[in-house]
Formats: structure tokens, C-alpha cells, sequence
């Protein structure tokens, strides 16, 4: 089959395998053109198939020469479905991360079950022995609650009145008005329920009583805290309310693991990036692609892979940590600089809808959307077939 970007309302139905290929070949490279560090031997990452997952688990493999294992929620290829890009990032990372000679092990289900927690406990258990670090990188709309047996859903949704904010229309590249609406107590439930710390709180209480967690264990999540164009929908709205229950968690976890392992539990604020999510979040798109323009012309602009492994190799295992006065790891400093903040902000208030699509900023973000779903690599020649049936039979390890 020929496979060309299918977009439903902004989002991406089709994947392209050789692209998402070349996406993990690409982290990989950049991995290796960094500097090396003393890290963690054995890490498991839940959500480590795309975004922050996916570039932490590159960076440490390839950077500290891990041994992973990576927890996700991907579809397979099945008729004329072409699988989703995680699953071809899985796929593919197996493939090169063959000449780490490192074990790298992938688990697709529902992270949230008691019983995925159970067979990777079972799988550290005869071939880990311990964990070093465990990464929290989910991100879902949805969680199943096993005991009432009901799909809770997250809901992207402000705490006052409805905003409006601008975002892109990825196939007509456009920029068109997307309003949230105001969130109802269970909203806000529901949305803590699936984004928030008590799953995070879940594995780390699973694998302690299983007895995987080595001495000086730690862990991770990403937050997000970004600046006054954003406040409104994200770190005021319900997506906030879900930071700030993981933040919560983080302090729990933390006393948990510095008792009993001289361990810690982290937070560390990531900057935005392009993500799947981003258009379904009024601003965020106009604010990324202002960021991007900013930063590059200020050469502080980082890739996603480059960000994670500096997450890892100067703060979370170097000596060059920032810290908040809560405690949060603030890797985002470069983003949230004073003037990077107003430069980006005065962008978005100043340039018309037409001048913001015309940005390199807004066009690097609108590549990196398609490329997170194996689009619009210049290496790949997208006219030719792609034989999905025999690639099927080609299953994460
Ligand atoms: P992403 O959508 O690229 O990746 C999410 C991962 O979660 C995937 O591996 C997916 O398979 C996995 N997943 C989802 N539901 C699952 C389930 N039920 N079981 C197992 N795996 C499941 O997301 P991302 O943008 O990399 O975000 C990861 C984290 O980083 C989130 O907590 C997000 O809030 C945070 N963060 C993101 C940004 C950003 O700009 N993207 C900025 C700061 C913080």
C-alpha cells in the first residue's frame, strides 16, 4: 500500500513505518554525538514508545548504555490500519539498539493494569534483577478504572469561564479559534484520575513489594509549567490540577524511596515541544511555534533528544540540577527565561494569523507534527509501496 498522512480533526490515523524509522534513527544518531555519562543500568520507562518517552529512552541507552525496558499502548498493523507510530518506533528502536549488545525489552498494554505491573515485575525478576530508574512518561485520554470497570476520560478544560485560544488546522494550514470550555467537578476528577501521580505511585508501590528497586533508586516524571499565554487552558485549567496531583505524588514516592533505598522521586519541568496533543490545546501551537522561531534565532533551541539526555547526564546523574522552590527539576529554564518569555509573547500578541504561519518557527513545528508520525522525511520516498503485511509479522521484542 501507499501510505499518505490520514488526519481525522487534527489527528494523525495513518503511520508511516519507514518514517517513523527514520525519526528513531535519528535520536539514535544525535545520542551518539553527545557525551557519554554515568547513569543507570536498568531502567523501565512507562510510555517510552514517542515523545519525552521514547528521546529518554535513546538517550540513556545510548548515552549511559542502559539496559530498558518500556512500557506502551500501540497498535499493531492489521488490514488496511497501518499500526501507529509508537509501534514502529518500538519496532525500529529493537532494530538498531541491537548493537548496544544491551537487553531492550517492550511491553504493549494497558499500563494502568494491575496485570501489565505484574509481568514486568515478573520479567525484572528473572532478567533485570533490580531497576536503577524508573521513568513516568505516560500520556493518555483515557484510564480504565479495573474496579468499577469503567473508561474514565481526561478532559482539556479551564477552571473559570470558557477561553478561546488560536490554534493550527495541520491539513489546511490554517489558523482557526478553538474554545475550552469550563470543567465540571468530576471533569477535573476524572482528568487528575487519568493524568495525575496515583498510577506513577501505583508502579513504584508495586515494584518496592516485589523487591526490584536497586539501592539509590530513582524516578521521574514530566511536568509542564509554561508561561501566562498558556495559564488559562493548561496550568490553570484541568490538565493543571492533573500536574499538580503528580507533583503531589512526587513528595510521596520521594519519602518512600529515600527510606528504605536512599532513593529519590523527581519532577522535572520539560519544555514544550511538538506533540499530539499540542493542537487540541488552545495557544499551544502558536506559542511552540513563537518559541521555536525565539530560541533558534537565540541558539538555545533544543531538540527533544537533546533536552532529555541534558535531563539526564548534567541534572538528574550530573551536578548542574536546577531546582524550584517546590522542589521541581527545571530543565525548562532555557524556555522560560525572562527574555525568551517576552520575546515569544510579544510575537504572538504582534503578527497576524498570516505572518505567524509564514514563521520558520510555525513550519518547524507543523514538520515535526507530521514527522512524529513518519511524515515528511526527505529521505523517504512516500510514493512507493510499502508491503504492510510482511512488516506485520515484524512484533516489538
Ligand atoms: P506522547 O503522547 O508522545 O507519549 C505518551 C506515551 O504514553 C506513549 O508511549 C504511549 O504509548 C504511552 N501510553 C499512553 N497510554 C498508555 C497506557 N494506557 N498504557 C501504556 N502506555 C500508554 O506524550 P509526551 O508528549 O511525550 O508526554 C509525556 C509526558 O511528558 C506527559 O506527562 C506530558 O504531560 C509531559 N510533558 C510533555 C511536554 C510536551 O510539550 N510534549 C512538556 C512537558 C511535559
Amino acid at each position: 500500500m501507499i501510505i499518505e498522512p490520514n488526519i481525522r480533526s487534527n489527528f494523525f490515523t495513518s503511520a508511516h513505518p519507514f518514517g517513523c524509522r527514520q525519526n528513531v534513527l535519528n535520536q539514535i544518531n544525535e545520542a551518539k554525538s553527545l557525551k557519554s555519562f554515568e547513569g543507570p543500568k536498568n531502567v523501565l520507562i512507562i510510555g517510552g514508545s514517542s515523545g519525552y518517552g521514547l528521546a529518554s529512552r535513546i538517550a540513556l541507552a545510548y548515552g549511559s548504555n542502559a539496559n530498558t525496558i518500556n512500557v506502551s499502548f500501540e497498535n499493531e498493523p492489521k488490514a488496511s490500519k497501518t499500526g501507529s507510530a509508537g509501534w514502529w518506533n518500538n519496532i525500529y528502536f529493537q532494530e538498531f539498539a541491537k548493537e548496544t549488545k544491551n537487553i531492550h525489552k517492550d511491553f504493549v498494554g494497558d499500563a494502568f493494569s494491575q496485570e501489565m505491573k505484574q509481568d514486568v515485575m515478573s520479567y525484572i525478576k528473572t532478567h533485570f534483577g533490580h531497576i536503577d530508574l524508573v521513568i513516568y512518561s505516560l500520556a493518555s485520554g483515557a484510564r480504565m478504572n479495573y474496579s468499577t470497570n469503567e473508561l474514565v476520560r481526561s478532559h482539556i478544560k479551564t477552571l473559570g469561564e470558557d477561553a478561546v485560544g488560536k490554534t493550527i488546522d495541520v491539513v489546511n494550514k490554517e489558523i482557526y479559534d478553538l474554545t475550552v470550555t469550563q470543567a465540571s467537578e468530576q471533569d477535573v476528577k476524572d482528568t487528575v484520575y487519568v493524568m495525575g501521580g496515583s498510577d506513577w505511585y501505583d508502579w513504584l508501590k508495586a515494584l518496592d513489594q516485589a523487591n526490584v528497586l536497586n539501592q539509590f533508586v530513582k524516578t521521574v516524571s514530566y511536568t509542564y509549567i509554561g508561561g501566562p499565554t498558556t495559564v488559562k487552558i493548561y496550568r490553570g485549567g484541568t490538565l493543571g490540577k492533573a500536574k499538580e496531583d503528580l507533583e503531589k505524588h512526587a513528595a510521596i514516592i520521594d519519602a518512600l524511596l529515600k527510606e528504605k533505598y536512599q532513593g529519590e522521586a523527581m519532577i522535572s519541568s520539560s519544555k514544550a515541544v511538538t506533540t499530539k496533543a499540542s493542537v487540541f490545546i488552545p495557544q499551544m501551537t502558536i506559542y511552540v511555534s513563537c518559541l521555536y522561531e525565539v530560541m533558534i534565532k537565540h541558539n538555545v533551541h533544543e531538540s527533544i533528544l537533546k533536552h532529555k539526555h541534558r535531563l539526564f547526564s548534567d541534572m538528574i546523574y550530573g551536578d548542574k540540577r536546577i531546582l524550584d522552590d517546590l522542589n521541581r527539576i527545571r530543565l525548562d529554564h532555557l524556555e522560560m527565561d525572562e527574555h525568551i518569555q517576552k520575546e515569544t509573547i510579544d510575537m504572538m500578541m504582534r503578527l497576524s494569523n498570516e505572518e505567524l504561519l509564514q514563521l520558520n518557527g510555525t513550519k518547524i513545528f507543523l514538520r515535526d507534527f507530521y514527522q512524529i508520525n513518519g511524515f515528511e522525511f526527505d529521505s523517504i520516498d512516500y510514493t512507493q509501496e510499502v508491503n504492510i503485511e510482511s512488516l506485520s509479522e515484524l512484533q516489538p521484542l
